[in-house]
């Protein structure tokens, strides 16, 4: 999806030297998550008992007045061992006046914006039943999605936009995207001068005789009830074919408003190169036996439905990115919302790798460039925390442009042709096709075709904040020949969570005898490396693919590696402590410096340094044997860095 109210301004040789260990903040981190997953699940709308086989809306809908009258024809197995009742999702605007189960009336209530229903016996694990529930009303919108009457040019435009809660706004159904249907029918009539549109293939028009007509679209893949679509008004379809072999093509069908057609056919025109370009990545196009398709609605954005994505304004990186959501978004679906990355990280990722194919790899990297920079304001985890909030969901920063820079930077660890593999293997992967996934299983078939570990990076990047700010010194010493012995220290400004990244790094040199790139493994927070170049380094660059989502603070040529590259006050040790404790803080270059302590109520009770310090790492004692237990803190003036710790005296 995009919405452009949340996208404004979007528009849009290796030598490995260190090895990774988990890091403490992780287990933490984690386990609060699962916490948190778990009570998300409790409260997640669905009913977990069943499972879904088949969703089938008849739908009738007029536009003087603004109705709908219908049924809806659920395919279910129970998903537990004693079946008794089961839940679906509407909500209470619509009403219900009848629910046949397996073709007799069945007893239900509709309330709290779910139907309840007594099944007529005792069901089994896998024991399959139908349900055809009956209701009519007002369909309406959550104020995000839903169902909408509107018009354009004067003739009425009907749609529908269900991620991510707003499907039973509209229809009866089990509201989650975990689990899909196996197939969908949609029967829709209305009046005779309108085109409806929905999912899969057009099967059948049927001429009622009073000034209504039915339209009947089938769709044969597995679909999430969120991609079940309506668009409905006097389209113009313009039709072009993706030919996927000498002799076969698949039809991309254009449902365009009439007075849009000029402005709208170069768009239409571009779709078939790029689903040759996405097929080439990452698999041949999911619903080939089908169709891909736009239909033009009246909301503030785009939504990938399946197989014929619904139009609010037209571009090249909005058709890439709706397209590429049929690949990852709808073929592969995020099994809940927290995961949302894994449908709009990569189609926006995806928009830049139909810019390098169109454009080559400047282009590209522009692109990179442009989403780093929305990345960088980013709050919170890319696993959505509140999914309670779409505001959070559809996060631009974070779940976009934060979600593609994550996968620019896997390409950078894994190489080109590694991480294209990867896309092809997640694509193909028989558990996840056509159905749905979370984080740990993209991350199980990267680490898979990669043959390596890649907890630490989705650890750091998906389920922590922020990203790492680095301060690079190196310095180097003539060995003999051309030979120069390297000492780097690559310092990372300690941030929330985690404190630091741990990543591959690339570092150029420009040496006499041309450019040299190696790749460090950084994995603390202030870290020396030594090693030996040919040809003598006149500069480095680091990060020179501008691989990392980060801020670069500085690289320096500096003759001592031990003078630290920043100011910094340390955590004293031990602490709580009785009677004394030690205090230390590191200074870049010489100048005065002030270490004093104080009690809570701000009384200066010691003055532990006054006046010059070297260039280095100092180390104070402090001892308070005159003082008593509490809380004190101690601050350090230097330059213009001021830094303020707190310590514990317990006697
Ligand atoms: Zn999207």
């Amino acid at each position: 999806m995009i919405n452009k109210i949340f996208t404004i301004g979007l528009i849009l040789s290796s030598i490995l030297i260190a090895q990774n260990n988990e890091k403490p903040w992780i287990k933490a981190e984690r386990e609060n998550f699962v916490k948190m997953r778990e009570l998300s699940k409790m409260m997640y709308p669905g009913d977990s008992k069943i499972d879904i086989t088949y969703y089938g809306l008849d739908l009738a809908i007029t536009t003087s007045p603004n109705y709908l009258t219908g049924n809806v024809t659920i395919g279910v197995k129970s998903d537990t061992t004693s079946l008794n009742t089961c839940f679906l999702d509407l909500r209470n605007f619509l009403t219900v006046d009848s629910i046949l189960l397996n073709g007799s009336s069945a007893a239900f209530s509709h309330s709290n914006n779910k139907i309840d229903i007594t099944l007529d016996h005792t069901y089994s694990m896998g024991e399959p039943f139908t349900l055809i529930v009956y209701y009519h009303g007002v369909p309406g919108g959550s104020g995000f999605g839903g169902f909408y009457f509107s018009t354009h040019n004067g003739t009425p435009i009907i749609s529908t936009l269900s991620e991510s809660y707003s499907g039973p706004y509209w229809w009866p159904q089990k509201d989650t995207p975990a689990d899909k249907a196996d197939s969908s029918d949609v029967w829709i009539t209305v009046a005779d001068n309108l085109i409806p549109v929905s999912n899969g293939t057009l099967e059948s028009i049927v001429n009622n005789g009073n000034g209504t007509h039915t339209y009947y679209w089938k769709e044969r893949y597995a679909i999430a009830a969120y991609l079940i679509s309506l668009a409905i008004t006097n389209y113009t379809q313009y039709n072009t074919y993706y030919n996927y072999s000498p002799t076969d093509s698949m039809i991309i069908t254009h449902f365009i408003y009439p007075e849009n057609f000029n402005y709208v056919k170069p768009y239409a025109d571009l779709t078939a190169g790029m689903i040759e370009v996405y097929s080439n990545r990452y698999g041949q196009y999911p619903f080939l036996q089908e169709r891909y398709g736009h239909a033009e609605f009246n909301w503030g954005g785009a939504m990938e439905h399946q197989t014929c994505t619904s139009m609010g304004f037209w571009g090249s990186g909005v058709v890439s990115h709706e397209l590429a959501h049929q690949w990852y978004g709808d073929m592969i679906t995020c099994k809940d919302w927290h995961h949302i990355w894994l449908n709009e990280g990569f189609a926006t990722y995806s928009e830049a790798v139909y810019i390098e194919a169109k454009d080559g790899k400047a282009a590209y990297d522009n692109q990179i460039a442009n989403e780093m920079s929305h990345a960088r304001n980013a709050n919170g985890t890319i696993w959505v925390q509140d999914i309670t909030d779409e505001n959070q969901i559809f996060n631009g920063n974070r779940s976009y442009s934060k979600g593609a820079c994550v996968l620019h930077m896997l390409r950078g660890i894994v190489g080109d042709s590694t991480f294209f593999h990867i896309m092809r293997a997640y694509s193909d992967d028989p558990d996840l096709k056509y159905g749905v996934a979370t984080t740990e299983d993209f991350q199980a078939v990267a680490e898979s075709v990669y043959g390596q570990d890649l907890n630490y990076f989705f650890q750091e990047w998906i389920y922590g904040e922020k990203y790492p700010q680095y301060t690079i010194g190196w310095n180097k010493t003539l060995v003999g020949g051309d030979i120069y012995q390297i000492n780097l220290n690559i310092y990372q400004v300690v941030r929330p969570n985690p404190s630091y990244f741990t990543m591959p790094v690339q570092i150029r040199f420009n040496t006499s005898l041309g450019d040299t790139t190696i790749t460090l493994f950084n994995n603390a927070q202030t870290q020396n490396f030594q090693f030996q170049i040919v040809g003598n380094p006149q500069s480095i660059v680091f990060d020179p693919g501008n691989w990392i989502l980060k801020d670069l603070q500085g690289v320096t040529e500096v003759k001592d590696l031990n003078i630290p590259l920043q100011y910094s006050l340390s955590q004293n040790y031990p602490n709580p402590f009785n009677p004394s404790t030690t205090i230390e803080y590191s200074i870049p270059k010489s100048g005065n410096v002030t270490l004093k302590i104080f009690n809570v109520l701000g009384k200066e009770v010691a003055t532990l340094v006054n006046g010059q310090n070297e260039a280095g790492k100092h180390i104070v004692n402090f001892d308070a044997t005159d003082l008593n237990s509490g809380v004190y803190f101690y601050k350090i003036e230097a330059g213009s860095f001021v830094d303020t710790k707190k310590m514990i005296l317990l006697k």
